[in-house]
């Protein structure tokens, strides 16, 4: 009987020792795999150290935009409005306007006022669950950008960075206008006046800055 017993016992023993090896060779295999993938993470770029390599060419007169943000797609973006901005296609298509809504100035004195006031572009950030409400229902809550009567600043949204190169510039555009003083009704449809009619034109005109 006990022969039997011990039999049973030794048996059972070498049953667990191989689920021990099992078990370690398969835990072995997932810490490798494991390993595996962290280093191809940390290989793998970041989207924020992608530098946008960006040199568009100089146009004369002062520098209409300037920004104290780090973000390269904020540097990028104030720097090729700067070109835009001072484009003589730019102005000139401006000078075409007989009148805009919401001013009396025609468009050849709009076009004579562009760049007069140098535009510090600066971010602000809005707070997130609008930006998550934001997705749902792109209209609500928050704007692309700012500016305020009292300075020359323009404040971009930093949460407003997955649009295109083209319309960020478009924005920059319509706000510079407000800086020099020409509104636009409603803040919602951003159609008419000034503002709206620069922001067009600078987005038609921005492959000569790219
Ligand atoms: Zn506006």
């Amino acid at each position: 009987m006990s022969e039997w017993y011990m039999e049973m016992a030794r048996r059972r023993q070498r049953i667990v020792k191989h689920w021990i090896k099992f078990l370690v060779g398969v835990g072995l295999v997932v810490l490798a795999l494991v390993l595996v993938a962290g280093c191809a993470t940390t290989k793998a770029p970041k989207d924020d150290v992608v530098m946008i390599e960006i040199n568009p060419p100089a146009q004369s007169g002062p520098q209409v935009f300037v920004t104290n943000s780090s973000h390269e797609w904020m540097i990028a973006m104030s720097k090729i409005a700067d070109c835009v901005v001072k484009l003589p296609e730019v102005k000139a298509e401006i000078a075409t306007f007989e009148s805009f809504e919401w001013t009396e100035d025609s468009g050849g004195q709009v076009a004579a006022k562009i760049g007069s006031k140098q535009s510090e572009v600066k971010e602000y950030t809005t707070n997130r669950a609008v930006s998550i409400f934001r997705r749902v229902w792109p209209g609500f809550g928050t704007v692309n950008a700012y500016t305020t009567k009292a300075s020359t600043d323009i404040y971009y949204n930093t949460r407003a960075v997955a649009r295109s190169l083209k319309d960020k510039v478009g924005t920059i555009c319509h706000e510079h206008a407000h800086v020099l003083g020409y509104d636009h009704g409603g803040n919602g449809s951003h159609t008419t006046g000034v503002p709206a009619a620069l922001g067009d034109i600078c987005m038609k005109h921005i492959g000569r800055c790219l």
